[in-house]
């Protein structure tokens, strides 16, 4: 086995473009820091809505490879090498918004069997052997049917792989402060005027909008602000960025963050309040 950086960060998400928004600053941060940054993407996010009219005639497979393409400039970005597919491209297709016939559609994401799909994820985690696992809280943050399938994936295949030999030693679900929010919404009030986007969205869009008390790592990524930005500009079909704001197919204004905020779900806090480090307290080994 070649030898990997003493630490490792594993995350889990559901589209091409979730990384960037969610941890885009985190990734780039750690992967400047030389740890082993390893993302896995559960679909190619085939059912998107896209955004450039330019590009509107993407849809289905086409999208997906055209979205495969936009997550490797996004991961140039940020500095990760190490972004995979899960079960390899096109295993699992987009599932689509909760509540669509699309969710019936047996190659779905959602219509994946969580052990068969979690027995793909194991693979990686014995092979990378990370210490710190992200991913979604269990409504997938916002409730999206691949959010909610990523996390159940997630979740199992951490504990297929304890079982198979590496306990990780930390997960996170992806959070957002409320009050952190609350305070941006205001601002971005104030700058509506000024910017490319006429509407805002609500403190209960932004996904896994938390109490604060929850909250028990925040990630500073400022440094890494201009890599976050550019990432999620890759995902062109997907995202507008005008920084500090950004905005989905919605056409619903949100905050470009760059500090990243986490809960701890299982393992050990690292000392202090809050840590400030995903690997506080983990035991670095090679
Ligand atoms: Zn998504």
């Amino acid at each position: 086995m070649t030898e990997l950086p003493s630490r490792r960060l594993l995350l889990v998400h559901a589209h091409p473009d979730d990384e960037s928004i969610n941890n885009g600053a985190t990734m780039a941060r750690y992967a400047a820091e030389g740890a082993h940054v390893t993302l896995v993407t559960c679909t190619l996010g085939e059912r998107g809505e896209v955004i450039p009219p330019g590009l509107a005639h993407l849809a289905g497979a086409a999208l997906g490879q055209h979205r495969r393409g936009e997550l490797g400039t996004a991961m140039a970005e940020l500095g990760v090498r190490d972004f995979r597919l899960l079960g390899g491209a096109g295993r699992y297709s987009d599932s689509g918004m909760m509540g669509l016939p699309d969710n019936d559609d047996p190659g779905c994401f959602w219509q994946a069997d969580v052990d068969e799909a979690a027995a793909h994820l194991v693979e990686v985690i014995l092979e990378v052997r990370p210490q710190v696992l992200v991913t979604y809280d269990d409504n997938g943050g916002y409730g999206h049917p691949d959010h909610i399938q990523a996390h159940r994936v997630a979740m199992r295949a951490a504990e297929l792989a304890a079982e198979a030999g590496w306990k990780i030693p930390k997960v996170y679900w992806n959070r957002v402060p409320r009050s952190v929010v609350e305070e941006a919404f205001v601002r971005l009030q104030e700058d509506l005027p000024g910017l490319p986007f006429t509407k805002s969205a609500a403190v209960d869009d932004v996904p896994g909008v938390v109490a604060d008390e929850r909250i028990t790592t925040v990630v500073d990524g400022t440094a890494h602000a201009a890599a976050k930005a550019a990432a999620m500009r890759a995902h062109a079909t997907q995202i507008t960025v005008a920084e500090p704001y950004f905005v989905l197919s919605n056409e619903l204004a949100q905050p470009l963050l760059t500090t990243e905020y986490y809960e701890l779900v299982r393992g050990e806090r690292g000392s202090g309040e809050r840590e400030t480090d995903l690997f506080a307290g983990v035991e670095e080994v090679s």
